[in-house]
């Protein structure tokens, strides 16, 4: 039964087309599509890029707009609608999402607030850094939520190069450095350290020739006893001990209690100057989440969902990726916000909307964690993988670990272009490698 009574085609409506929204509107479409069914995605941004690689975009060392994926292009060849907006509000008895005006540059309204019709709706919306409320963090600190974070930071990075490269020639003995601290010992804040140095060592062959990673001080800040709290002790030592041959400052228990424009200001006491300041110490729900349209939230603004991925309040609203809360059993931890996770839910989502539009019975979400991995750009890579086939939990690192950092994007080239486009972005990626530049400088 696909067409509903008053004729209309059956409305599936997806918002966000991130890690997990643009692989669950591929899917859909791919079954549904251009049929009896309407199948649309809303998001904000009119292109996709895949959130881990926001470090690579941030440090310059990938060029976001070669791995970029038009939602429209996507749209046509894969049977879906795409509508350009902000999801605002969700009106459940009349079954619409509320979307927010759409403003040109100058904020000119170029289409006043409006609604879309749903018979199921998904919310893939992800998440935004968490400051925990810590004073001048708003004002002060760069996240790496979307790619315009990832823009500004490369901005602000590369002028801050220049004018230490400037001040070098027209004093070699000057005291001038690029100072960054990044609050978070997670994988985020371990990965960017990584690729700024990676970065730095290659300004020199782009026109800052007196800038090198010598020039660059990097202090990554963890309230927690360790860095990377998710991976075993043995691989969060191994990253440390990286980071501090590349020069990054590890501070670990240290409390940060505000940032200011010139510093960031620890729970010890000390004040630690920088010209850049990240925030990367934990991720929530978007404010406009919190309690949307009575359904029920978490204190982190997520979308407390049953094993079904069904919110509990409105079996016709699903949610999946960072901006759901799925707690797998009775005293267990949620499931981590990851591309892993996201990409798992699409999967169970779609298979769990098939069967809804069939009235079968739907599947329960079981969540496969396939391990960590923490990219240290260039120089290594470090994790733990989990499953039969390596007998419960072992830690690798090196090449292995980079080979399998990496399939998670190739799966997820693969599941939203399908394999002959997938397979041919690969290569086209490879290709790239050599014959592009190595950093991207504007
Ligand atoms: C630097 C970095 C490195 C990471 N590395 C890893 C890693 O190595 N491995 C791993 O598993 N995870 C990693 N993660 C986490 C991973 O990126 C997220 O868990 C994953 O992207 C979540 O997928 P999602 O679909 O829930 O949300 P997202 O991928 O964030 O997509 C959300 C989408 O919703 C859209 N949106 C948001 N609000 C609205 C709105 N109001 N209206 C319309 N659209 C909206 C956004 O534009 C976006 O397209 C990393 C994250 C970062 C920042």
């Amino acid at each position: 039964m696909v067409r509903r009574a008053d004729g209309k085609k059956t409305q599936i409506v997806v918002v966000g087309g991130g890690a997990g929204g643009l692989e669950l509107v591929a899917k859909l479409g791919a079954h549904f599509g251009r049929r009896e069914f309407d199948i649309i995605l809303v998001d904000r941004n009119s292109t996709h890029i895949w959130k881990p690689l926001l470090h690579e975009v941030a440090a310059g060392s990938l060029d976001a707009n070669l791995d970029e994926v038009g939602y429209r292009g996507h749209a046509y060849r894969w049977g879906y609608r795409y509508f350009d907006g902000a999801l605002e509000g969700i009106d459940r008895d009349a079954k619409e999402i509320i979307v927010a005006p759409i403003r040109d540059e100058d904020g000119t309204e170029v289409i006043g607030r409006h609604r879309i019709r749903y018979d199921y709706l998904v919310l893939a919306v992800g998440s935004v850094s968490n400051d925990f409320g810590t004073p001048g963090v708003r004002e002060h600190c760069l996240s790496l939520d979307t790619r315009a974070d990832a823009d500004r930071f490369r901005r602000r990075l590369l002028n801050q190069c220049l004018r230490v490269s400037r001040a070098m020639t027209a004093d070699p003995s000057a005291d001038a450095y690029a100072r960054v601290a990044i609050v978070g010992g997670g994988a985020t804040g371990v990965e960017l350290s990584a690729e700024l140095y990676s970065a730095a060592s290659a300004l020199g062959f782009y026109g800052l020739e007196v800038f090198d990673e010598k020039r660059l001080q990097v202090t990554l800040i963890e309230a927690g006893p360790r860095i990377l709290p998710a991976l075993p002790d043995k691989l969060a030592a191994a990253a440390t001990a990286e980071l501090e041959a590349l020069g990054v400052r590890v501070l670990t228990g240290t409390q940060v209690v505000s940032a200011t424009a010139e510093a960031i200001l620890t729970k010890d006491g000390e004040t630690i100057p920088c010209d850049l300041k990240v925030w990367a110490a934990g991720v929530k729900g978007a404010d406009f989440l919190k309690d949307i349209a009575g359904l029920e939230t978490t204190r982190g603004n997520q979308l407390v969902v049953l094993p079904t991925l069904q919110t509990t309040r409105d079996p016709a609203i699903l949610a999946i990726g960072d901006c759901a809360s799925f707690v797998p059993g009775e005293g267990q931890k949620p499931i981590p916000p990851r591309a892993q996770a996201a990409h798992q839910m699409a999967t169970t989502a779609f298979r769990n909307l098939r069967a809804l539009v069939e009235g079968k019975p739907l599947k329960a979400f079981v969540y496969k964690d396939n391990g960590s991995l923490v990219s240290l750009a260039k120089y290594t890579t470090v994790g733990s993988l989990m499953g039969n086939l390596v007998g419960g939990r072992m830690a690798i690192e090196g090449r292995l670990a980079r080979l399998v950092y990496t399939s998670l994007y190739r799966m997820h080239l693969l599941a939203i272009h399908g394999w002959v486009k997938g397979l041919s972005l690969l290569l086209v990626g490879h290709v790239n490698q050599v014959v592009r530049p190595k950093l991207k400088l504007h």
